[in-house]
């Protein structure tokens, strides 16, 4: 059986209680191949952001029309739109040349999470998610010594609670 996500663990989000399911290992060393190698949606608020920061449509969406994806809650469905990557590479527009997001402070929710997903198992549970096959070096998933599940977990539930807040 291939496994593709491998459940980190969970989080009540009104408790903030977690519970660690595997043990991974992660720290961003900023390669930048997440950057490259996947398509990053933004929605219209993530886009509303960065047009206030000075960028112009044009300089950041691949087009002005939306691909919609699956939500994370029941049947929910997302408008999103898909980040440019610079001409003739597979870069994303707003990785400079030392592998640093130009957007850094207000970049995309898919960017802050990345490595990671979550999935809402119910009205308050969450489960965090990694994708074991991803583009990224730096996650060592299973046979790790040194996980720091529960420090990646803290840092999702903060990120998360803005998220749930926010909406
Ligand atoms: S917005 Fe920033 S973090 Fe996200 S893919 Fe582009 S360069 Fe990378």
């Amino acid at each position: 059986m291939i496994v593709r996500d491998l459940p980190v663990g969970r989080i009540n989000l009104d408790t903030g209680a977690f519970q660690v399911l595997n043990e991974v290992e992660f720290a961003c060393k900023s390669s930048g191949d997440c950057c490259r190698m996947n398509e990053i949606p933004v929605t219209e608020g993530e886009i509303e952001a960065i047009q206030e920061h000075g960028w112009e449509l044009d300089q950041f969406l691949v087009s002005l029309s939306p691909v919609v994806i699956p939500g994370k809650t029941d049947g929910a469905r997302i408008k999103s739109y898909i980040l440019k990557k610079k001409p003739f590479s597979r870069e994303c527009v707003f990785l400079d040349e030392h592998n640093r997001c130009k957007i850094h402070e207000y970049k995309p929710f898919a960017c802050r999470m990345y490595p990671f997903s979550y999935e809402v198992i119910d009205k308050n549970q969450i489960e965090i998610r990694v994708h074991v096959q991803s583009v990224c070096r730096n996650v060592q998933a299973g046979m790790t010594k040194n996980g720091n599940s529960m420090q990646i977990m803290k840092g999702i539930f903060s990120l998360l609670k803005d998220k749930f807040l926010s909406e």
